[in-house]
């Protein structure tokens, strides 16, 4: 029998109705002959409410192995109310914790990493007749503490059920219906997608359907097709999958526009051109965690150059305060931070090798009057840095240069 793994987010288990909602899909899921093991999270803000209340009991830092045994309870609510609203219907179920669902996990409270799914619990329920119902975003240890996931870890709880089970695929329902080619909050005339790649979902993430990183990774990783829809309607979604068009030679497409208003620039002007510079400012960077994104060195005048990087605005002040002595004792003319850019990008697959991609990018942006500071490539995208001012209008006209309103 065909085994799908589906997860039903916080916002769609709300509340009773919505609870027997979500048991009406999953049974006539069921009815079609599909076995169903089906992931959930707390139900609406239920794990912000016990952060909340373990923060106030406990004098403001709550100890995290107790946290995570008290917020694993919101999916236990939520994982047996859906098993009794799904037995209401006349269908077999059984709840699950994660542990007894098998989820193992290392040690590391509050983002626990899975280390390993001992299916047997699940394929037996399953053998069974049962629907399976699992509480998302938790696990135990090889020493039976219970730990979770991380915010938003059901997602990650989902496709590794998926994973370990051999799922045909995982289906997300969540408040939206899937991912769009850009924010529609900025774009009026974004488009939901019908299907888009692992790497292009990593970049476009944020736009429709938030879906956890980690899980999108998950799924490259295992290659489980992820189907995000709504859960309060028919409307079809869009499949993350890693097939995606598929032929001898990818055809490069521009999928969608993403952009970011959490950067910063920091420069550091007028240091010597020499081997040791870039690894002098960087590596304090990279012992504070801070992650550098776009990176610029110019061509050198006298043997001074000057040095650009981008962090995330909220990193910017730490960043200074690292590379500062740095930049003193290079002998930097001048370090800056500049809070007012922003990123706009190209996302689509295979575009490292098509430079016609670029130039239309570059071209569209000019002819918006709109002045280009920093480029960056990777495979699967352009990226410019450009001035927050302009953002909107960068994503609409690249939105209607590559033709996305348009269905292919
Ligand atoms: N309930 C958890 C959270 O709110 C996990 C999840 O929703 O996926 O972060
Ligand atoms: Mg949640």
């Amino acid at each position: 029998m065909a085994l799908i793994v589906q997860k039903y987010g916080g916002s769609s288990v709300g509340d009773a109705d919505m609870i027997r909602g979500v048991a009406r899909r999953i049974g006539r899921e069921k009815g079609r002959g599909t076995d169903i093991v089906a992931v959930v999270s707390a139900m609406g803000d239920t794990t912000d409410d016990l952060i909340e209340l373990a923060t106030s009991v406990s004098g403001g830092a709550p100890d995290p192995r107790e946290l995570d045994l008290l917020l694993s309870t919101g999916e236990l609510v939520s994982c047996t109310l859906l098993a009794m609203a799904v037995r209401a219907l006349g269908y077999d179920a059984v709840g699950l914790s994660g542990f007894q669902a098998g989820i193992r996990t290392d040690t590391t409270y509050g983002r626990a990493r899975i280390s390993e799914v001992d299916t047997s619990r699940m394929r037996k329920e399953l053998e069974e007749g049962n629907l399976v119902i699992v509480a998302g975003f938790q696990g135990v240890t090889d020493e039976m503490d219970v730990t979770t996931l991380g915010r938003g870890g059901s997602d990650t709880t989902a496709v590794a059920l998926a994973a370990a089970l051999g799922a045909q695929r995982c289906e997300v329902y969540t408040d939206v219906d899937g991912i769009y080619t850009a924010d529609p909050n900025t774009v009026a005339e974004a488009r939901k997608l019908d299907e888009i790649g692992y790497e292009e979902m990593l970049e476009l993430a944020s736009y429709g359907a938030k879906m956890h990183p980690r899980a999108i990774e998950l799924g490259a990783f295992y290659d489980v097709p992820i189907y995000v829809a709504s859960s309060r309607n028919e409307t079809p979604g869009t499949l993350i999958h890693g097939g995606a068009r598929k032929g001898m030679e990818q055809r490069v497409k521009v999928t969608g526009i993403a952009h970011d208003l959490n950067v910063a620039k920091i420069t550091l002007q007028g240091v010597p051109d020499r081997p040791g510079i870039a690894a002098a400012v960087l590596e304090p960077l990279a012992d504070q965690a801070i992650s550098v994104d776009t990176i610029v060195q110019n061509a050198s005048v006298e043997n001074l150059t000057d040095l650009s990087f981008t962090v995330t605005r909220t990193d910017a002040a730490k960043a200074l305060e690292v590379v500062k002595p740095v930049a003193e004792e290079v002998g930097a003319r001048a370090l800056t931070a500049d809070n007012g850019v922003s990123k706009v990008s190209i996302v689509g697959s295979g575009m490292q090798n098509a430079p016609g991609y670029a130039s239309r990018m570059f071209r569209a942006l000019a002819d918006e009057g709109i002045n280009i500071d920093m480029i960056t490539t990777s495979e699967i995208r352009i990226t410019c840095i450009i001035g927050d001012d302009r953002v909107k209008d960068a994503v609409r006209c690249l939105h209607r240069a590559f033709q996305l309103e348009r269905e292919e």
